[in-house]
Protein backbone atom coordinates (compact mmCIF):
# COMPACT_ATOMS: atom_id res chain seq x y z
CA UNK A 1 0.00 0.00 0.00
CA UNK A 2 1.32 3.30 -1.12
CA UNK A 3 0.93 6.30 0.68
CA UNK A 4 -2.30 8.54 0.95
CA UNK A 5 -2.15 12.02 0.13
CA UNK A 6 -4.31 15.24 -0.67
CA UNK A 7 -3.39 18.96 -0.98
CA UNK A 8 -3.81 20.26 2.09
CA UNK A 9 -3.51 16.75 4.24
CA UNK A 10 -1.31 13.78 4.47
CA UNK A 11 -1.49 10.74 6.12
CA UNK A 12 1.80 9.31 6.61
CA UNK A 13 1.91 5.40 4.89
CA UNK A 14 3.38 2.47 6.69
CA UNK A 15 6.35 2.66 4.26
CA UNK A 16 7.15 5.88 5.34
CA UNK A 17 6.85 5.06 9.08
CA UNK A 18 9.11 2.04 8.95
CA UNK A 19 11.77 3.58 6.32
CA UNK A 20 11.53 7.07 7.67
CA UNK A 21 10.52 9.69 4.87
CA UNK A 22 12.51 11.82 2.49
CA UNK A 23 11.05 14.83 1.43
CA UNK A 24 7.45 14.79 3.27
CA UNK A 25 5.98 17.96 1.67
CA UNK A 26 4.04 15.65 -0.90
CA UNK A 27 4.23 17.43 -3.95
CA UNK A 28 8.04 15.99 -4.03
CA UNK A 29 7.08 12.68 -3.91
CA UNK A 30 4.02 12.62 -5.95
CA UNK A 31 4.62 15.35 -8.86
CA UNK A 32 4.54 14.78 -12.13
CA UNK A 33 8.89 16.45 -11.82
CA UNK A 34 8.69 16.46 -8.52
CA UNK A 35 11.13 13.42 -7.81
CA UNK A 36 8.57 10.23 -7.57
CA UNK A 37 10.70 7.27 -8.07
CA UNK A 38 10.42 6.35 -12.25
CA UNK A 39 9.30 2.99 -13.12
CA UNK A 40 11.90 2.44 -15.99
CA UNK A 41 9.14 0.63 -17.83
CA UNK A 42 6.87 3.09 -18.39
CA UNK A 43 6.51 5.88 -20.80
CA UNK A 44 7.96 9.07 -19.51
CA UNK A 45 4.94 11.46 -20.24
CA UNK A 46 0.92 11.00 -19.23
CA UNK A 47 0.10 11.46 -23.27
CA UNK A 48 2.68 8.79 -24.07
CA UNK A 49 0.82 6.41 -21.38
CA UNK A 50 -2.49 7.32 -22.85
CA UNK A 51 -1.06 6.53 -26.38
CA UNK A 52 0.38 3.33 -25.17
CA UNK A 53 -2.51 2.09 -23.91
CA UNK A 54 -4.81 3.34 -27.12
CA UNK A 55 -2.38 1.13 -29.11
CA UNK A 56 -2.57 -1.82 -26.69
CA UNK A 57 -6.27 -1.35 -27.29
CA UNK A 58 -6.52 -1.08 -31.19
CA UNK A 59 -3.88 -4.35 -30.96
CA UNK A 60 -5.14 -6.71 -28.73
CA UNK A 61 -8.84 -5.45 -27.50
CA UNK A 62 -10.44 -7.49 -29.76
CA UNK A 63 -8.78 -10.57 -29.30
CA UNK A 64 -9.34 -9.76 -25.10
CA UNK A 65 -12.82 -9.28 -25.44
CA UNK A 66 -13.22 -13.24 -27.12
CA UNK A 67 -11.06 -15.01 -23.89
CA UNK A 68 -13.45 -16.32 -21.54
CA UNK A 69 -11.51 -15.74 -18.34
CA UNK A 70 -11.37 -11.61 -19.27
CA UNK A 71 -15.01 -11.81 -19.96
CA UNK A 72 -15.72 -12.97 -17.07
CA UNK A 73 -13.49 -10.84 -14.92
CA UNK A 74 -14.75 -7.76 -16.62
CA UNK A 75 -18.21 -9.06 -14.80
CA UNK A 76 -16.71 -9.62 -12.03
CA UNK A 77 -14.88 -5.96 -11.86
CA UNK A 78 -18.01 -4.05 -13.43
CA UNK A 79 -20.39 -5.61 -10.61
CA UNK A 80 -17.96 -4.64 -7.76
CA UNK A 81 -18.01 -1.08 -9.08
CA UNK A 82 -21.35 -0.69 -9.40
CA UNK A 83 -21.83 -1.90 -5.73
CA UNK A 84 -18.89 0.62 -4.41
CA UNK A 85 -20.36 3.36 -6.48
CA UNK A 86 -23.76 2.91 -5.67
CA UNK A 87 -22.94 2.77 -2.10
CA UNK A 88 -20.77 6.53 -2.69
CA UNK A 89 -24.19 7.76 -4.13
CA UNK A 90 -26.34 6.76 -1.18
CA UNK A 91 -23.71 8.06 1.47
CA UNK A 92 -23.21 11.17 -0.29
CA UNK A 93 -19.80 10.89 -1.13
CA UNK A 94 -19.72 12.42 -4.29
CA UNK A 95 -21.97 15.21 -3.77
CA UNK A 96 -19.36 16.14 -0.82
CA UNK A 97 -16.29 15.74 -2.90
CA UNK A 98 -18.11 18.51 -5.62
CA UNK A 99 -18.88 20.40 -2.90
CA UNK A 100 -15.40 20.06 -1.62
CA UNK A 101 -13.57 20.70 -5.24
CA UNK A 102 -15.92 23.76 -5.77
CA UNK A 103 -15.41 25.46 -3.13
CA UNK A 104 -12.15 25.35 -1.66
CA UNK A 105 -9.37 27.28 -3.48
CA UNK A 106 -7.51 24.33 -3.89
CA UNK A 107 -9.82 22.19 -4.96
CA UNK A 108 -10.49 18.47 -4.79
CA UNK A 109 -7.91 15.80 -3.54
CA UNK A 110 -7.40 15.16 -6.93
CA UNK A 111 -4.17 16.75 -7.44
CA UNK A 112 -1.39 16.99 -10.73
CA UNK A 113 0.69 14.14 -10.30
CA UNK A 114 -1.51 11.42 -9.20
CA UNK A 115 -2.06 10.46 -12.94
CA UNK A 116 1.54 9.26 -12.51
CA UNK A 117 0.26 6.73 -10.04
CA UNK A 118 -1.29 4.64 -13.78
CA UNK A 119 0.08 2.73 -15.81
CA UNK A 120 -0.72 1.61 -19.77
CA UNK A 121 -2.54 -1.88 -18.60
CA UNK A 122 -4.11 -0.02 -16.13
CA UNK A 123 -5.38 2.57 -18.43
CA UNK A 124 -6.73 -0.26 -21.13
CA UNK A 125 -8.96 -1.71 -19.02
CA UNK A 126 -10.78 2.15 -18.69
CA UNK A 127 -10.84 1.82 -22.83
CA UNK A 128 -12.19 -2.14 -23.02
CA UNK A 129 -15.01 -0.69 -20.08
CA UNK A 130 -16.18 1.66 -22.83
CA UNK A 131 -14.48 4.63 -21.61
CA UNK A 132 -12.61 7.75 -23.73
CA UNK A 133 -9.38 8.93 -22.50
CA UNK A 134 -8.88 12.15 -22.13
CA UNK A 135 -6.45 13.92 -24.31
CA UNK A 136 -6.02 17.00 -22.41
CA UNK A 137 -5.56 18.20 -18.50
CA UNK A 138 -8.69 20.46 -17.90
CA UNK A 139 -7.07 22.03 -14.98
CA UNK A 140 -3.31 22.30 -14.23
CA UNK A 141 -3.36 22.05 -10.45
CA UNK A 142 -5.24 18.49 -11.05
CA UNK A 143 -4.87 15.45 -12.17
CA UNK A 144 -4.90 14.57 -15.67
CA UNK A 145 -7.94 12.57 -15.62
CA UNK A 146 -10.11 14.70 -13.48
CA UNK A 147 -12.94 16.18 -15.60
CA UNK A 148 -15.32 19.13 -14.80
CA UNK A 149 -17.86 16.44 -13.87
CA UNK A 150 -15.18 14.17 -11.48
CA UNK A 151 -13.12 11.44 -12.49
CA UNK A 152 -12.79 10.28 -16.28
CA UNK A 153 -11.66 6.67 -15.89
CA UNK A 154 -13.56 4.08 -15.08
CA UNK A 155 -11.06 1.67 -13.89
CA UNK A 156 -9.36 3.85 -10.97
CA UNK A 157 -5.96 3.13 -9.09
CA UNK A 158 -6.74 1.89 -5.33
CA UNK A 159 -5.20 5.23 -4.15
CA UNK A 160 -8.13 6.69 -5.76
CA UNK A 161 -10.71 4.31 -4.83
CA UNK A 162 -9.79 3.60 -0.93
CA UNK A 163 -9.14 7.41 0.02
CA UNK A 164 -11.22 9.38 2.40
CA UNK A 165 -9.90 12.47 3.33
CA UNK A 166 -10.26 12.51 7.16
CA UNK A 167 -13.08 15.62 7.33
CA UNK A 168 -15.08 12.97 4.88
CA UNK A 169 -14.02 9.69 7.12
CA UNK A 170 -14.91 11.83 10.48
CA UNK A 171 -18.36 12.48 9.27
CA UNK A 172 -19.37 8.53 8.23
CA UNK A 173 -20.61 6.30 10.64
CA UNK A 174 -18.71 3.64 11.89
CA UNK A 175 -21.34 0.75 10.04
CA UNK A 176 -21.33 2.92 6.99
CA UNK A 177 -17.27 3.49 6.73
CA UNK A 178 -16.99 -0.11 7.10
CA UNK A 179 -19.40 -0.80 4.43
CA UNK A 180 -17.68 1.44 1.70
CA UNK A 181 -14.21 0.21 2.66
CA UNK A 182 -15.38 -3.86 2.07
CA UNK A 183 -17.08 -2.43 -1.11
CA UNK A 184 -14.04 -0.41 -1.90
CA UNK A 185 -11.86 -3.40 -1.36
CA UNK A 186 -14.26 -5.33 -3.45
CA UNK A 187 -13.42 -3.17 -6.00
CA UNK A 188 -9.52 -3.05 -6.15
CA UNK A 189 -9.59 -6.64 -5.90
CA UNK A 190 -11.72 -7.11 -9.10
CA UNK A 191 -9.57 -4.61 -10.69
CA UNK A 192 -5.82 -6.42 -9.58
CA UNK A 193 -7.29 -9.51 -11.03
CA UNK A 194 -8.50 -8.36 -14.42
CA UNK A 195 -5.11 -6.27 -14.78
CA UNK A 196 -3.12 -9.58 -13.98
CA UNK A 197 -5.02 -11.63 -16.47
CA UNK A 198 -4.84 -8.90 -19.05
CA UNK A 199 -1.08 -8.54 -18.44
CA UNK A 200 -0.67 -12.48 -18.99
CA UNK A 201 -3.05 -12.58 -22.22
CA UNK A 202 -0.46 -9.71 -24.12
CA UNK A 203 1.85 -11.61 -22.76
CA UNK A 204 0.69 -14.91 -24.17
CA UNK A 205 -0.22 -13.17 -27.58
CA UNK A 206 2.92 -11.55 -27.73
CA UNK A 207 4.51 -15.03 -27.59
CA UNK A 208 2.42 -15.93 -30.41
CA UNK A 209 3.64 -13.58 -33.18
CA UNK A 210 7.43 -14.32 -32.40
CA UNK A 211 9.14 -16.23 -35.44
S1 LIG B 1 -7.47 9.27 -11.56
FE1 LIG B 1 -9.49 10.10 -11.16
S2 LIG B 1 -9.90 9.67 -8.99
FE2 LIG B 1 -7.70 9.41 -9.34
S3 LIG B 1 -6.81 11.39 -8.78
FE3 LIG B 1 -7.18 11.39 -10.99
S4 LIG B 1 -9.22 12.31 -11.24
FE4 LIG B 1 -8.99 11.73 -9.10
Amino acid sequence: MGFKFNRNCRVESLEERLFGGRDRSGDAEMGEAGGEKQDAAKPSTIGQMVETAERLFAGWGQELKKEERICRLVRQFETNLENSRQAMHELGIFRACARCDGSTPEGSCCSSGLERKYSPILLLMSLMLGAALPRQRVRADSCYFLGRKGCRLIARHMLCIDYFCPELEQSLEPKALMKLQTLSGREIESAFLLQEAIKGEIAVFSKRLLP
